[in-house]
């Protein structure tokens, strides 16, 4: 069995590459002080295991606890969605230990990926936190944006928590117009990914621009701009559904132009 070990946002890795995640019968077996444990799925034909471990857990030797963000580089998709689904459920796990609404102790509900209030009955579910992202496009150019907490030189798309009360196409409108000041319409679903940074479901969109000017709102955008697909700043790391929406529209580009540059 694989085991996805958490010692709070940290994944316990092996040491060595590629990076993956310790083989064995049981947590028990490499020494780990398990709090919680959740089957997720298999992986690579292995049954595949969330697990919190005490804050205070040593990593085996060879192993080592790291931030997930910091192994975008090395994993694939795959791994990388179990990996983020371990995490969302062991921080689930975490952070619902009473309940929300009487304050009594929480317990896991047989069958269900649910907890039970053991005084109310209250059930308590992991969160989801749907988000839009956008590709913005103007003729042959996109918008990219950076946040203040970016790393340096990086360029992204927009994006958004989703409000209670709202449909997903229109959070697109609303955050493209509170954040850079624009118009834009034909909202069309491009795709969807999990992104458990803690628990959001990113959906994607691209979106034609109508109107307006740019005006980066204030403590949100710190710059924003048009860009050209054989003109663009330093991206998203590949995993990510931004990235993958850019691509493809380079990729789009790439054969616009070549259809221009073919004799006819
Ligand atoms: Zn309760």
């Amino acid at each position: 069995m694989l085991w996805f070990a958490f010692r709070g946002d940290r994944l316990l890795v092996c040491e060595d590459a590629p990076i993956r995640v310790p083989l064995a019968g049981s947590p028990e077996e490499l020494g780990l002080d398990v709090l919680f444990r959740w089957e997720i799925g298999a992986l690579d034909g292995h049954a595949s295991w969330a697990v919190e471990v005490g804050t205070d857990t040593e990593p085996p030797e060879g192993m080592v606890f790291r931030d997930l963000r910091g192994l975008f580089s090395g994993v694939d998709e795959d791994f990388f969605r179990m990996a983020g689904r371990a995490k969302q459920i062991v921080g689930w796990h975490a952070t619902h230990r009473f309940c929300g609404s009487c304050g009594g102790k929480t317990e896991p509900a047989p069958g269900e990926l649910a907890k039970r209030c053991t005084r109310c009955g209250m059930m308590h579910y992991p969160r989801l936190s749907p988000a839009a992202i956008v590709l913005v496009t103007k003729g042959d150019r996109l918008l990219l944006a950076r946040s203040p907490g970016f790393p340096q030189g990086l360029y992204s798309l927009l994006a958004g928590f989703v409000e209670p009360g709202e449909s997903i196409e229109e959070a697109v409108v609303r955050e493209v117009r509170e954040e850079v000041g624009i118009e834009v319409t034909n909202v069309r679903y491009f795709g969807s990914q999990p992104w458990p940074f803690p628990n959001s479901l990113m959906i994607g969109f691209t979106a034609d621009y109508t109107g307006g000017g740019l005006a980066p709102e204030p403590g949100e955008i710190e710059d924003a701009g048009w860009y050209t697909a054989d003109d663009l700043p330093q991206l998203p790391p590949k995993i990510s559904i931004a990235r993958a929406m850019i691509d493809d529209f380079v990729q789009r580009h790439d054969l616009d132009s070549k259809d221009l540059e073919t004799p006819r």
